[in-house]
């Protein structure tokens, strides 16, 4: 079939697979060009490792470390009508190339809060890996099914105390334009909390250490964002906001409760890029296309897999690494120092419909967002006929 982006409002409903393959392999190339990083894990478990920063951790553990790599996702497989999803793609093509370069990669597709995808997990790093040293945690996720209850939890992106009005850019009809925020209940704060906040990074760390499958001295992650005034109130101190405080409870926890094997475990704070996840945030796409353009106007632009190598190579499996105030790794230092704050918020109020193309990098964030689901790389004939089929 001949493969052209269908988009649906905040989502690209199918994905090129020779495109894909072609974003897996740009990131690889990003890390050859870098070198090795300096410690390198050898054994790596990636929960959400198929897109976005997952995917980018997984790259830079194979590619810039030699790690195995045993990678989690739920993505959709392709049929001979529809093309799967991009996580899919990417995971075949990762796939394709630790093969080639002879690197060992397995991936297990399905519900990472679930006992059973956890179970299999366990089963395979024990009979291919023995001990894991490093466990990136990235899920992403709208819902989560309780494994114990079998309650289902939705998360919500709505602010916390009083309703708020914001500018925001509606990608589907391409305008800027005022939104009315209804403050989340508590209820819904708390689903919010269950479903993205640290309560299965727990339970994932507890089924690896009863198995036996924590090496000493392991490291583990959770990724958050913090952000500065003008994404607060939808995202630091909003419902995503509460979730990503319980992380910090749960890194706390974790180091208390795994001390007797020297765990290391750590929220990292990312900067904000164009992925699956982001572009759903309301207000995000307004933001992060002003943000790309003052970073890319002060040459300090970072995609996803800038910000991961950077993570992996100066902070995360160093020694020692600075924390912040709350105990974390800081990645996002640039985005939100003052100066590039202070630019951003000087354009903010001036943006309209009109102006956007203009003030902002509109078209960096839509071609970013394209090339989420594999379209608009170089050196891909997209009118040419492509199977949709890919296996891993
Ligand atoms: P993403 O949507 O690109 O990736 C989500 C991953 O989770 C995919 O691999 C997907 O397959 C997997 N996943 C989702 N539900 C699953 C389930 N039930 N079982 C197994 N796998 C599942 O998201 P992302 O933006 O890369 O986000 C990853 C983490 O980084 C999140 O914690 C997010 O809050 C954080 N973060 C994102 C940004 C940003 O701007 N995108 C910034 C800072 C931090």
């Amino acid at each position: 079939m001949v493969i052209k982006p269908k988009v649906r409002g905040f989502i690209c409903t199918n994905a090129h697979p020779t495109g894909c393959a072609a974003s897996v392999k740009e990131q690889i190339t990003y890390v050859h060009q870098q070198g090795d990083i300096t410690n390198k894990p050898k054994n790596v478990l990636v929960i959400g490792c198929s897109t976005g920063y997952g995917l980018a951790s997984r790259i830079t553990s194979a590619f810039g470390a030699g790690a195995k790599t045993l990678g989690i996702c739920f993505e959709k497989e392709p049929t001979e009508k529809r093309t799967g999803t991009a996580g899919w793609y990417n995971t075949a093509a990762f796939h394709k190339e630790a093969e080639n370069a002879d690197l060992y990669a397995k991936s297990i597709n399905g519900d990472a809060f679930s006992h059973e995808i956890k179970e299999q997990t366990v089963k395979i790093i024990k009979q291919d890996l023995g001990k894991i040293d490093l466990v990136v945690y990235s899920l992403a996720s709208p819902r989560r099914t309780d494994p114990d209850t079998g309650v289902s939890y939705m998360s919500t992106l709505k602010p916390v105390g009083d309703p708020i009005v914001s500018k925001t850019f509606n990608t589907s009809k391409k305008e800027v334009h005022e939104i009315s925020l209804e403050s989340a209940s508590q209820e819904e704060i708390n689903n919010t909390i269950k479903v993205m906040g640290g309560e299965d990074w727990e339970l994932w760390i507890q089924v690896l250490s009863e198995a036996g499958v924590l090496a000493d001295n392991c490291i583990t992650t959770s990724y958050t964002y913090i952000g500065k005034e003008l994404t607060q109130p939808i995202y630091g101190y909003a419902t995503i906001g509460k979730a990503k405080e319980d992380l910090d409870r749960a890194s706390a926890a974790l180091k208390q409760d795994y001390s007797s094997i020297g765990l290391k475990a750590y929220v990292t704070s990312l900067k904000a890029v164009v992925t699956q996840s982001s572009s759903a945030i309301p207000v995000m796409p307004l933001y992060i296309s002003l943000m790309y353009q003052v970073m890319k106007d002060d040459g300090v632009h970072e995609g996803v897999i800038e910000q991961i190598y950077g993570l992996f190579d100066q902070l995360l499996l160093a020694d020692n690494p600075p924390l912040d105030e709350g105990k974390r790794l800081r990645m996002d230092g640039v985005e939100t120092n003052d100066d590039i704050q202070g630019k951003i918020k000087a354009i903010w109020p001036k943006v309209t419909t009109e102006n956007f193309p203009v003030l902002g990098d509109y078209k960096g964030y839509n071609e970013d967002f394209l090339k989420l689901f594999g379209f608009g790389f170089d050196g891909v004939d997209y009118d040419a006929e492509v199977s949709p089929l890919a296996a891993w």
